[in-house]
């Protein structure tokens, strides 16, 4: 289990469970009830005895407050925050008036953290149901609350339409036998180094489809027509045509 590679501010909270006791299958969305900073964010949740995953600023800045193998106390629900990654985001107009608006900042940094998320934790689609027995949930479905408010409550289904659109992008088929390699990149050839084998998959990232009855070799040598970073991770486009596979830290170029 891994945390975002997005979050430039770290500050862990005492208040957690370790480990979690459930894989991550979902995500809780809150917001702040003020425009806070991450420190005071943090400051703010940790005097009242709780926690969140991960909080976002109104510049867009994103804090881990609790690893992702570990449960944070956020929804006032233990067995949702075991299996949830639950994110605290900013209110630029913190206000009832307002609707408890969050900058677009904030917004944008939301969909590129649940799609992070979705990708490293394996998760293939973002399931809005407007109740808690979809993957993406709110505060007030586990506790007499108005969290997350009515602005970011009305950005759900676009929230989890975007996240969609990226992991759909990315898992269509690899490439059809007759289609050339892109003119700009070079292809080059790399070395299985990992030896279990290589899972293939229809996509670049983990969140794509597994390619079934199929793996790259340990010590095999592998062609690659195209890559996409993703997550973090370089991820090669098998010239076979067969998928995609993870090169970094499992292979090397030869
Ligand atoms: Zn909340």
């Amino acid at each position: 289990m891994s945390n975002s590679k997005l979050a430039s501010y770290t500050r862990l909270s005492p208040n957690c469970n370790k480990p979690r006791n459930h894989k991550i299958d979902k995500i809780t969305i809150h917001h702040m009830a003020g425009n806070l900073t991450l420190d005071g964010c943090y400051n703010a949740v940790t005097s009242r005895g709780g926690s969140s995953n991960y909080a976002i600023a109104s510049d867009g800045k994103v804090g881990l407050f609790v690893e992702e193998c570990n449960r944070s106390w956020c929804s006032s629900s233990p067995s949702n925050d075991h299996r949830a990654i639950t994110i605290e985001v900013a209110n630029d107009k913190p206000s009832d008036k307002d609707k408890w608006h969050v900058s677009d900042k904030a917004l944008a940094k939301l969909i590129d953290l649940c799609e992070d998320i979705c990708r490293r934790n394996g998760i293939k689609k973002l399931n809005f149901t407007g109740d808690a027995s979809g993957n993406l949930t709110m505060h007030k479905y586990f506790a007499p609350t108005a969290c997350p408010g009515p602005y970011l409550e009305s950005k759900f289904k676009y929230i989890a339409d975007e996240v969609n659109k990226r992991l759909n992008a990315d898992c269509k088929p690899a490439v059809s036998s007759t289609a050339k390699p892109s003119k700009a990149f070079k292809p080059y050839k790399v070395k299985i180094t990992y030896k279990g084998g290589m899972n293939v998959r229809k996509g670049a990232g983990v969140g794509c489809a597994l390619v079934r009855g199929v793996t790259a070799k340990y010590g095999y040598i592998y062609t690659i027509t195209a890559e996409k970073v993703v997550a973090g991770q370089t991820w090669g486009k098998l010239k076979s045509g067969a998928g995609w596979i993870c090169l970094t830290g499992f292979t090397k170029r030869v």
